[in-house]
């Protein structure tokens, strides 16, 4: 079901027999039925926290910001004074876990270097909190699988970080596939990436707290869009590393091109660097065309197929994704962007590594076809 279907049948059961047949299901999942809306806690006040997550959470309808979660003591004061929140809802890397007694937060939102993912996000499950987890999931498959069994042994929600499902763009584009809008797909590519260059001391360079360079960063945004665009997980990649600039990228990858097939026939390519600015989705269809440009930017995106332009409300992409996944909880309403999703990226990411190893052998890929998509 998408975002705009779910919204009218929750609009029609908002006072009556839709929402009250739903709300046993929030109460079995250890979430205050009463609660009109959830409490988040956002762990890691860097960058995206502060200048999208926090803002966002202003404007969210059924979460709101009530938590974080710091290493560094200077910004409790900050953070309490700006949005209000209560001392008691301020926590530290070692008293984390402590969090579990706190009953105003429901959803632990891990917003950290990547190589912190899977540690917080295992310890918030096992505060019985519910779970969302920035991208890349974690540092390897096997993290991935250690957070997706953590939440299911705690019973609570998983969710990852992937905003643009709840965009309407991006919504656009899985329409076209589901309902064949120009027919099959036969080819498409897509493009995430941006120009490092100022700041060569940033984790994101430093391959114990990232993982990898573009690929885990961006490459991810280009991995989800062949996948969403052909509506299929790929049956195979092969991969090649380009490096210009080593003195800049002397741990991590700069750039990377992959070739992947689909079971359909499609084919399809990506492009991820730190060092090329691109942002785009171009899929060739059996009548015609469309395109997202940018497809993975916060706002504004655009797009155009062959019988047109496309135009959509521009709206913060993390408000909505952050009120799908806790309609999510509330409502069991579709999880869009759940662990399983996160970890096949992660799968495509370590396939991809493995070529580029292997000097661009072909990787065979064997997910199951409903692998990793979300339940909306
Ligand atoms: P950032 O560098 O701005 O912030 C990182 C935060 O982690 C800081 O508060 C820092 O103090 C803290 N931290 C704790 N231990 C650290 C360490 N050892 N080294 C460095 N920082 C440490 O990063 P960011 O841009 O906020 O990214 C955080 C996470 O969010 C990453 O996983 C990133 O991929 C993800 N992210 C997602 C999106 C998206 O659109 N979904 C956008 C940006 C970032």
């Amino acid at each position: 079901m998408d975002r705009r279907k779910f919204n009218s049948t929750l609009a029609l059961g908002a006072s009556g027999i839709t929402l009250a047949s739903n709300v046993p299901m929030a109460c079995a999942m250890g979430t205050n039925q009463d609660k009109k809306k959830l409490g988040i806690a956002l762990v890691g006040l860097g960058g995206y926290s502060t200048y999208q997550l926090a803002p966002a959470l202003q404007d969210t309808e059924h979460c709101y910001l009530a938590g974080v979660v710091t290493g560094t003591p200077e910004k409790e004061k900050i953070w309490v004074n700006k949005y209000n929140i209560p001392k008691e809802n301020i926590y530290n890397y070692d008293n984390f876990d402590s969090i579990k007694d706190n009953k105003a937060i429901d959803i632990v939102y891990v917003v950290l270097p990547n190589s912190m993912h899977a540690d917080f996000s295992i310890r918030a499950a096992r505060a019985g909190k519910h779970v969302i987890c920035e991208k890349p999931m974690a540092m390897n498959v096997e993290e991935c699988d250690a957070i997706i069994d953590a939440c299911k042994k705690a019973g609570v929600k998983l969710g990852m970080g992937y905003r643009l499902h709840s965009e309407p763009y991006t919504q656009e584009v899985k329409r076209f596939v589901r309902e064949k809008t120009f027919g099959n797909i036969r080819y498409i590519s897509a493009d995430a990436g941006y120009y490092s260059g100022s700041s060569p001391g940033q984790w994101r360079l430093n391959r114990k707290l990232s993982g990898g360079g573009a690929l885990v960063n961006m490459g991810v945004y280009a991995i989800q869009s062949l996948i969403y665009g052909t509506g299929e997980n790929p049956i195979s990649v092969s991969a090649q590393e380009f490096s210009t600039r080593p003195a800049y990228f002397k741990e991590t990858d700069e750039t990377i091109t992959a070739q992947f097939q689909f079971d359909s026939g499609a084919f399809g390519t990506i492009m991820t660097s730190h060092n090329v600015n691109a942002n785009r989705l171009h899929a060739k269809c059996e009548r015609g065309w469309f395109e997202l440009d940018p497809a993975s930017t916060y706002i504004p995106l655009a797009g155009r197929t062959s019988n047109g332009g496309l135009n959509f409300k521009q709206e913060s992409q993390q408000k909505l994704q952050m009120d799908d996944f806790a309609m999510h909880i509330l409502f069991d309403a579709p999880n869009l962007a759940p662990g399983e999703m996160g970890k096949r990226d992660m799968m495509i990411v370590e396939a991809i590594y493995k070529s580029i190893s292997e000097d661009g052998k072909k990787q065979a890929l064997n997910f199951e076809p409903a692998y990793g998509f979300s339940d909306g």
